[in-house]
């Protein structure tokens, strides 16, 4: 009897409905010829539904995702106003302890990048530090945020990260602000120093977070899997996108224990809604990435390979790649590619 994987999908705000739609696309297309069936479950979540629901993720949607394996996510607009609900994705990572935001920066071929065949992994810690959100007003003008780091987040992020760089090229960068934060990203440097005793074949280097970001620049195919604290990790892995191709193509994962959820890197665009002008192809690599987490990894890897394919063979470019290409067109290809492989 053939596998079935309930997936808990959520379409975002902005581009996500048409985005979201492409990887679904995709998806049914690889099952077609799959051992598995993926049974894709719709939930409410993001911006649109605050008038409804009074919260950007209402109880059912949260019961729903407990039901799932994994959860493919459309990138959602998120209120800036004080007293407005937080963003839908910090939700689900606290509520489901995903710990782990992994986001691979890969080169593309006839992409342009900042330099040719760039293979890396950004790790961050999803749970804490300042990227938490824990701040509040403490007199009238002034503000304080809570950047709380622990050891044991920092074990549980480094021991990830160094299994990751132990697949792959052995090589682990740690990325913080030890001189400045000395007590927060102390603990986080510790944290990984301690780890690294039981991953002996793992070459270890650090790098204070302005200098990161100026080698992610000068030298980026030095790094192999960069792990850091959550908001030196969001602002060093869209570089790090913008690096290896742009934000359209890159993909990432929010991976706990016993769940995960997928996302493309970017946002939800407000400015191109409907247009159907956009690249699907983050948000089809982070379905992808969820089928790889999901042990399909076969499966996954013809998902990356249709891709590339469709990208090198350079007749199907949407607008941020240089072509005029559609969403709905980019999505076509991959899966008619997909049908074939
Ligand atoms: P954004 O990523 O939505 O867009 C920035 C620019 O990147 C766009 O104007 C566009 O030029 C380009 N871009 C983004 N996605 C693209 C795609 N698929 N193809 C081609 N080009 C693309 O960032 P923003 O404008 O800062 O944020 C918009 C909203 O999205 C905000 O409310 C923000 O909070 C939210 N956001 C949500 C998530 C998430 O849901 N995980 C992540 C980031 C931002």
């Amino acid at each position: 009897m053939s596998k079935t994987y309930n997936i808990s999908v959520l379409k975002g705000d902005g581009i996500g409905p048409e985005i979201t739609q492409t990887s679904i696309q995709v998806l049914q297309a690889i099952q077609e010829k799959s051992k598995f069936k993926l049974n894709f479950l719709y939930g409410e979540a993001g911006l649109h539904c605050i008038e409804k629901y009074n919260t950007n993720l209402p109880e059912e949607t949260i019961e729903l995702l407990k039901r799932t394996n994994a959860c493919l996510k459309g990138p959602m607009t998120t209120p800036e106003e004080a007293g407005a609900p937080i963003s839908v994705a910090v939700k689900i990572r606290k509520l489901f302890n995903l710990y782990a935001n992994v986001r691979p920066c890969k080169t593309f071929p006839s992409v342009e990048s900042l330099k040719p065949n760039l293979d890396f992994v950004v790790v961050r810690e999803n749970t804490e530090g300042l990227y938490a959100g824990a701040e509040f007003t403490v007199a009238p003008g002034v503000g304080v945020a809570y950047r709380i780091i622990t050891t044991e987040a920092s074990t549980r992020i480094a021991e990830f990260a160094f299994k990751l760089a132990q697949r792959r090229k052995k090589h682990l960068t740690y990325v913080h602000k030890g001189n400045i934060l000395r007590i927060t990203d102390g603990i986080f440097r510790d944290a990984v120093k301690t780890v690294s005793k039981k991953f002996p074949d793992v070459t270890v280097d650090d790098l204070h977070v302005d200098a990161a970001t100026m080698q992610l620049i000068k030298k980026p195919e030095a790094f192999d899997v960069i792990v850091t604290t959550n908001l030196f990790g969001d602002i060093l892995s869209d570089e790090a996108a913008q690096v290896t191709g742009g934000l359209g193509l890159a993909a990432g994962a929010n991976i706990g224990d016993t769940f995960g959820m997928f996302e493309p890197v970017h946002g939800s665009a407000p400015k191109y809604t409907g247009q159907n002008r956009v690249n699907p192809i983050a948000i089809i690599m982070a379905a992808a990435m969820m089928l790889d987490h999901l042990g399909e990894r076969d499966t996954a890897a013809k998902i990356e390979k249709a891709v590339t394919s469709v990208l090198s063979e350079g007749k199907t470019r949407t607008v941020d790649l240089g072509g005029n290409a559609t969403t709905t067109d980019m999505a076509d290809a991959i899966a008619t590619k997909v049908r074939l492989l």
